[in-house]
């Protein structure tokens, strides 16, 4: 596991990283991807930094409606609501989860196909 100095992530939540943001709270901040693969291509994340989706089950603070909160408030900000979108997390190395602090992409603007990743 990274520690939170190494993570890129943190990095951006810091400012020490630029990054196109699209929302941002207390709790949680969302960009665009740097290599998007939609048309739109968001991630969300907590500012809190932790490795996964269990983490994230794990809290009792309410974080996981946060996140879901927010992004459905992105998907409206971005006019998915009709098209369609994705939303999806990637845990651990089966998946692919290249950066170890939580984050979900939002994917959408065109026909998404198979595979998810
Ligand atoms: P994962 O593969 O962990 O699910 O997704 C990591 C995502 O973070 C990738 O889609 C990658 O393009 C994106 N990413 C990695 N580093 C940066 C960065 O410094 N800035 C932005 N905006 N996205 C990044
Ligand atoms: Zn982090």
């Amino acid at each position: 596991m990274n520690g939170l100095e190494d993570c890129v992530f943190c990095k951006i939540i810091a400012g020490e990283i630029p990054c196109d943001k699209v929302y941002e709270n207390d709790r949680i901040l969302a960009f665009r991807d740097i290599q998007p693969q939609a048309p739109v291509h968001i991630l969300i994340l907590p500012k809190r930094h932790m490795e996964s989706v269990l983490d994230l089950a794990d809290l009792k603070t309410g974080l996981s409606a946060n996140v879901i909160e927010a992004a459905a408030h992105i998907v409206r900000l971005e006019r998915l609501e009709a098209s369609g979108f994705r939303l999806l997390t990637n845990c651990g190395a089966d998946a692919g989860q290249t950066v170890s602090h939580l984050h979900f992409h939002l994917l959408g603007g065109k026909q998404l196909t198979a595979p998810l990743a």
